[in-house]
């Protein structure tokens, strides 16, 4: 059985009360190791340590806090096999995803982050002879890191990298759900000679670890990536102590296809966008918008794509859709598609858990879902279900798609579909969202800044953004 232990100032420790929690594997349905139920103990011990680890850390030339990180990186690489799996037992994640997503880009969060800081440096401003306004940034101390368990060590990197780069020693909390490649993480920190203390991991439940988190009198700012509910939890909880705080939270994000569309890959990455990684990923497709002209067509090639995707044990190679990522989490979703029969949608393909064989029998697998006939008013179209399940909706023109789009509480990530550029760009330009693609999907560059609208989150992360937000920004003037 694995069991794993939290890392603090640069040793694995058990939890302070002794106390354990069982990790699931999705795709089985069986326990297959503990993990520490830390409390306010351990992150008390963690923020002490990150406390003691700062000054040394934060005075360190950028090149110097950079060189661990690279090292950090070519050893996410090196463990690329072992992670993956990890990943893959955790979450229920095709191992084929594990292997060219989330380990790839966890590597790459770090090496871009060591690399960015390297070459980082405060704006200066003349104002034509008068003077010189010149702007400094200094790291801001202890941070919290907190992130879900969708992308574990990808979206637990994302913020970890950005925050150690820029000088701050951090206190992180994977989800509970999925804590083994962050586990794994801190052994490799100890190989990558990543100094004790500048990166601590407490492992345990948001209201035992995150909440004593947020609250903690010795921690600056708050990095929280989650659903909407949460995040709303950290900000209040954060806001009593003027913690400053980066929320990126839940979407129900539109897939606009106009009938002019290069249709094969609107298809192809339509599909994709709904369905990758069952679903659970903040930046999937779930609400579908197809031009009536193409409705039908469009509707028919989506159907028999997403038929084709192969289910199955999550660490065969060529399995495309493995298990949701818990039982909890299994159960919400075939409420959530209930509640869509009770709507009164028609289920074109899916719409129940799907049966496997052998080990597999106990998991948590759902049929990727297709459902049409409900208006975008519905509960179904509004609320974030994140698993396999995207509907479609037929519209006429440029103005009511933009209206549909933005009828929901949500604002992360839309995609527009069309050959005429201008059309396109005319439309990206009026949906509130953070992010628009145009002809594409989740083509993220790590330098342009990641974020939501509305009730997708607060503030910008990506490059500068986020090096920004674990910096102290002062602006000093000269005559
Ligand atoms: P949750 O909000 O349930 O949990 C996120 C993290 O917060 C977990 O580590 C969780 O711990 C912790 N947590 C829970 N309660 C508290 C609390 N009171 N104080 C502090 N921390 C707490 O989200 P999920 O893990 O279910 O992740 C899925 C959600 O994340 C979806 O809504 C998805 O859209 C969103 N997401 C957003 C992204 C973005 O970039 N905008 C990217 C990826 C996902 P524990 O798990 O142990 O309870």
């Amino acid at each position: 059985m694995e069991m794993i232990s939290n890392y603090i100032a640069g040793a694995q420790c058990p939890p302070v009360a002794g106390r354990y929690l069982d990790n699931v594997n999705p795709a089985t349905g069986e326990v297959y190791g503990k993990i520490p139920r830390s409390d306010a103990a351990d992150v008390d011990l963690a923020v002490a340590a990150a406390k003691k680890a700062f000054p040394a850390w934060s005075q360190l030339p950028a090149q110097e806090r950079a060189k661990p990180l690279f090292k950090l990186s070519e050893l996410i690489t090196a463990n690329l096999e072992r992670l993956a799996m990890a990943e893959t037992i955790d979450n229920g994640k095709p191992i084929a995803l594990a292997r060219s997503l989330d380990i790839p880009r966890s590597s790459e969060n770090l090496r871009f982050f060591a690399d960015l800081i390297e070459n980082f440096a405060g704006e200066t401003f003349s104002d034509q002879g008068k003077g010189k306004n010149s702007v400094h940034y200094s790291p801001l101390g202890v941070v919290a890191c907190i992130s879900p368990w969708n992308l574990p060590l990808y979206l637990f990197t994302w913020k970890i990298a950005p925050a150690l780069a820029a000088g701050c020693t951090v206190v992180a909390k994977p989800s509970e759900v999925t804590p083994l490649t962050a586990f794994l993480l801190g052994q490799l920190c100890q190989e990558a000679g990543l100094p004790p203390g500048v990166l601590n991991i407490v492992h345990g439940t948001g209201p035992e670890v995150g909440t004593p988190l947020t609250t903690h009198p010795g921690v600056k700012a708050v990095s929280f990536t989650g659903s909407s509910a949460t995040g709303k939890m950290v900000a209040k909880a954060a806001a009593e102590s003027m913690k400053r705080c980066s929320l990126e939270l839940g979407g129900k994000n539109p897939n606009i296809i106009f009938a002019d569309c290069d249709f094969e890959q609107a298809v192809t990455t339509t599909v994709r966008s709904s369905f990758l990684n069952q679903g659970q990923i903040c930046l999937c497709g779930s609400r579908i918008f197809i031009q009536r002209p193409l409705y039908e067509k469009f509707k028919l090639a989506l159907i028999e794509q997403t038929k084709a995707l192969k289910q199955g044990d999550p660490q065969n190679s060529e399995t495309q859709q493995g298990a949701v990522v818990s039982k909890a989490h299994y159960q919400k979703i075939l409420s959530c598609l209930e509640k869509a029969r009770e709507e009164g949608g028609t289920f074109l393909t899916g719409g129940s858990a799907a049966k496997l064989s052998g080990p597999n029998a106990k998991g948590f697998f759902i049929t990727p879902t297709l459902i049409e006939g409900l208006g975008p008013e519905c509960s179904t179209n509004r609320e974030e279900i994140f698993g396999p399940v995207a509907t479609l909706m037929p519209f006429d023109t440029e103005n009511e798609v933009v209206g549909y789009a933005n009828s929901t509480d949500y604002g992360l990530a839309a995609s527009v579909w069309s050959q005429d550029l201008a059309k396109a760009e005319r439309v990206a330009s009026q949906i509130d969202s953070g992010v628009v693609w145009i002809n594409c999907w989740m083509q993220r560059d790590l330098r342009t800044p990641f974020g939501g609208m509305k009730g997708s989150g607060m503030g910008r992360e990506g490059g500068r953004y986020s090096l920004a937000f674990f910096s102290n920004i002062k602006t000093i003037g000269k005559g």
